[in-house]
């Protein structure tokens, strides 16, 4: 058992409750109320500023530098006048400038993506930081690439779990020395062995938030939403929604690798190893229920869960010869997805084929088909939808799939997908 740090807390706010500045004011009045100990707070861009910054880098690599650095503007101005209704003194048009130009240099275009949508997470760090210093907390930024390292994957890098505690070591030392010391840092994002900024795959600040928790030996993680903790249902899509309050972990890697958004599905694993608890809370509402999942048995109170995914894509691989699919055939279907960074919802295979389901994404699938190389063909087919319920009838789920073609199922005792045209 790792040494843990007395009443250490990593906090992660994501892009949602940080996406303005009364936002950020919301922020500072959370940790008033909820940080009597030492804190790590861990932080995503603001608001939608990745897809921004995506949108800049394909401008980058279609158009060229001056085009990207227009758009480029716009984030940083929006930026500034966050800034600026905060009060604080802090200038981020260099920083934005900086990584455009970091990004311009560089070949790979993984590499060159990270480069550029990094400075997400430096701005909206950079701005907590500043206002929580302007109202006399005793805090600190932290550059997470100093503390997590990844591999070079660029784009979905990896890390090496069982060298977490060696990354936080020096880290820990001085957290469990402090008594209201906070240090903000950036989720999504790390280094790899030679220095470079990587990035953990979108949404990945989640992942970050455990990373550090196991790191630094925090007792509790705390994932702060826009809803009340891991609800039953999608409550944009399904009405009378209810927060399960005490989960195991094992049922919430279950539920997300089904596609229940409120975790990225990479987070839980290593609190689990560690036993380290996570708490899922409303940043709106202090009051409201939240969820805690850890090594409880079970889920209370024992509800039906409805797990909605929009626009996935179902991709048939089968040998182009049209020979069986055989073990050696799925070995490097499973390395392709690897490479690919692709996250299998669902999988089901006959003799001469084999269904993948994924969240749909163009750039990963035609990644996935170069990967998988000529001994094979594929179809896709996309923007269906995949529905899985969990502790529900069957009369239920009939009821939400009738007059909906159902393109393929799978149940066990507890759980009934479906795949949906
Ligand atoms: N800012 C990143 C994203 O939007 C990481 C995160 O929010 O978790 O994907
Ligand atoms: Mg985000």
């Amino acid at each position: 058992m790792q040494y843990r740090v007395q009443n250490l807390t990593v906090h992660k706010f994501g892009g949602a409750s940080v996406k303005d500045a009364d936002a950020v004011r919301n922020v500072e009045s959370i940790l008033q109320n909820c940080l009597f100990s030492p804190a790590v707070v861990v932080v995503s861009a603001m608001g939608k500023t990745t897809n921004k910054l995506e949108q800049v880098f394909s401008t980058l690599v279609s158009v060229g530098f001056d085009k990207a650095l227009e758009e480029l503007k716009e984030i940083a101005l929006e930026h500034q006048m966050v800034i600026d209704e905060l009060s604080i003194d802090l200038d981020l048009s260099d920083l934005f400038v900086t990584a455009l130009k970091k990004s311009s240099q560089l070949d790979d275009l993984d590499a060159a993506y990270d480069e550029l949508v990094a400075s997400g997470e430096d701005a909206s760090t950079k701005i907590l930081f500043a206002y929580l210093s302007s109202v006399n907390w005793d805090v600190e930024w932290r550059d997470v690439r100093g503390i997590i390292e990844t591999d070079t994957r660029h784009n979905s890098a990896r890390v090496d779990e069982s060298r977490l505690d060696e990354m936080g070591r020096s880290l820990r030392l001085e957290l469990s020395e402090s008594s209201r010391k906070i240090l903000v840092t950036q989720g999504f994002i790390g280094k790899s062995p030679s220095g470079r900024t990587t990035t953990l795959g979108r949404e990945g600040s989640d992942y970050s938030a455990a990373l550090l928790a196991c790191a630094v030996g925090a007792e509790e993680v705390v994932i702060w939403k826009d809803v009340p903790g891991m609800l039953n249902a999608d409550p944009r899509i399904f009405e009378g929604t209810q927060t399960v309050e005490e989960l195991d972990y094992s049922e919430a890697i279950e539920l997300s690798y089904y596609g229940a958004s409120v975790i990225h599905p990479r987070t839980v694993k290593p609190l689990q190893n560690l036993g380290i608890p996570l708490i899922l809370r409303s940043f709106v509402d202090l009051n409201a229920k939240q969820t805690r999942v850890s090594s409880f048995p079970g889920q209370i109170p024992l509800l039906p869960m409805y797990i909605y995914r929009p626009n996935v894509t179902r991709l048939s691989i089968g040998p182009s010869d049209q020979s069986f699919v055989g073990e050696d055939h799925l070995t490097s279907v499973f390395g392709a997805l690897d490479a690919a960074g692709i996250h299998v919802r669902m999988m089901q295979n006959s003799a001469v084929k084999f269904d993948i389901i994924f969240d749909s994404n163009k750039d990963k699938e035609l990644k996935l088909i170069e990967k998988l190389g000529k001994d094979v063909w594929t179809k896709a087919t996309r923007g269906l939808e995949l529905l899985t319920v969990r502790y529900g009838s069957e009369e239920l789920v009939e009821k939400l799939t009738a007059k909906r073609g159902v393109l393929m199922e799978q149940k066990s005792p507890s759980t009934v997908r479906r795949l949906l045209a």
